[in-house]
């Protein structure tokens, strides 16, 4: 019988790779678009088409089966199928959120990658909605032919090869870029990868799957050294012009330049996109298939990398609820969010109900009694009341643990065997 499923299992996968073949070529096809908006209103515009010359993403699974992320990206094929579709958030989303957005419009740069289609493909962009449900917000008819796509001709720089395993289309592809790093301060930048690239590795289940990561780095220089750092008025040329206070929240460290960020992580193949800020000051940020940030040199910088990743790759949320943020009502109490280690009880059975012991009571005492063990702790998202979390502490909560709690510890080995498989 075992044999029959085998087998089964590599028709399976012969055909997938059929499929890939036949709709996509190796290399992949960019998308930028400016969105904007308000707190209430959203506009995709079209900026602009790039063919790469990498593809790093699976040619097995091309249709999502997550459903994470504020977006959601789908290609149909001039028939009406779903050919691929891939998840992710924004910073403009979680924009929406803050009080300014109540205030004023803002615009952001976005980035959708696909593999290149062989033939006319539609893409339809939709957006999450308060009740949870996608709406689709950007339809957009592609020619593959189309003579405006531009090929990437751009400033090539060298690429350094942290650990290469496996073949990109079976493999978690991260790419590393540099901000603050001077041409002189390139060899500091390979260290502070190669120390990322440990400290990922020394977390479970990093260390145990560490065999299914292809870690690569892109050597860009930046004019100055160092980051901004508005309040302080310190504003070096860098880059990637990441900056501190983003969002006027200090330690929350991003870049608005996204289609700088994809040119430099266009030149290897990537799945994820981390970048690493010469600094020593305390911060980070990460985004659901978006990219990362941390800074590379700080005590915490571990926990942070793994934290920040947490987010940036298995779409993970925060389960702290400090008033830290300058989020205000990030998620609606009366649906269930869709990411994987909270819940608000709408729909527990979605979410870690099955790792929980039978006698453990719903919501769990927040006690010393209750350490360590799997549970629905009152407290997460943001928020001190209605959203729950599966353990007392995670690295997603606090960096005092160097464990993820056990919803998210199966979130992570779930993502990675999906890209690896
Ligand atoms: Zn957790």
């Amino acid at each position: 019988m075992k044999r029959f499923i085998f087998i089964g299992l590599i028709i399976t996968g012969l055909q997938a790779m059929a499929d890939y073949d036949s709709l996509f070529y190796s290399y992949s096809l960019r998308i930028d678009y400016i969105h904007s908006g308000t707190a209430t209103e959203e506009y995709f515009s079209l900026a602009g088409m790039k063919q790469e010359p990498y593809w790093g993403g699976s040619t097995q699974k091309l249709v999502d089966t997550f459903g994470y992320g504020t977006h959601m990206a789908q290609v149909f094929d001039s028939l009406g199928q779903l050919i691929y579709s891939r998840g992710y958030s924004s910073l403009f989303a979680e924009w929406q959120t803050t009080d300014e957005a109540r205030l004023l419009a803002r615009s952001f740069e976005e980035t959708v990658v696909i593999p290149y289609p062989k033939n006319r493909i539609r893409l339809i962009i939709s957006s999450r909605q308060r009740n949870g449900l996608f709406i689709p917000k950007f339809e957009l008819d592609i020619d593959p032919d189309d003579y405006f796509i531009r090929p990437a001709i751009r400033p090539q720089y060298e690429v350094f090869e942290v650990c290469v395993n496996r073949p990109s289309d079976q493999a978690v592809d991260i790419v590393i870029l540099p901000d603050g790093y001077t041409s002189d301060q390139i060899d500091l930048f390979k260290e502070d990868c190669q120390r990322f690239t440990d400290q990922l590795f020394s977390f479970e289940p990093y260390t145990s799957l560490s065999h299914f990561f292809n870690i690569r780095a892109v050597l860009a220089p930046s004019a100055d050294s160092n980051i901004a750092v508005p309040a302080e008025g310190f504003w070096p040329e860098t880059i990637l012009s990441s900056n501190f206070y983003t969002f006027d929240s200090e330690r929350y460290c991003m870049s608005t330049h996204h289609f700088t960020i994809r040119d430099l992580a266009g030149h290897v193949p990537y799945d994820q996109i981390y970048i690493l800020t010469n600094t020593a000051k305390y911060g980070g940020g990460g985004i659901f298939n978006f990219y990362c940030l941390s800074s590379a040199r700080n005590l915490q910088t571990a926990a942070i990398i793994v934290h920040e990743f947490g987010h940036g790759f298995a779409g993970l949320a925060d389960e702290y609820y400090d008033s830290s943020t300058a989020y205000s009502e990030f998620y609606d109490l009366d649906t269930e969010p869709w990411e994987p280690n909270i819940t608000t009880l709408v729909d527990f059975s979605k979410k870690w109900e099955l790792l929980l012991e039978p006698d453990t009571p719903v919501p769990t005492p927040d006690t010393d009694d209750w350490d360590g063990i799997t549970g629905v702790f009152e407290g997460g998202g943001y928020s001190a009341k209605g959203i729950y979390r599966p353990a007392r502490d995670c690295l997603m909560h606090t960096f005092r643990n160097s464990v993820f709690c056990l919803a998210c510890y199966q979130a992570i080995e779930k993502m990675i065997l999906f890209h690896a498989d």
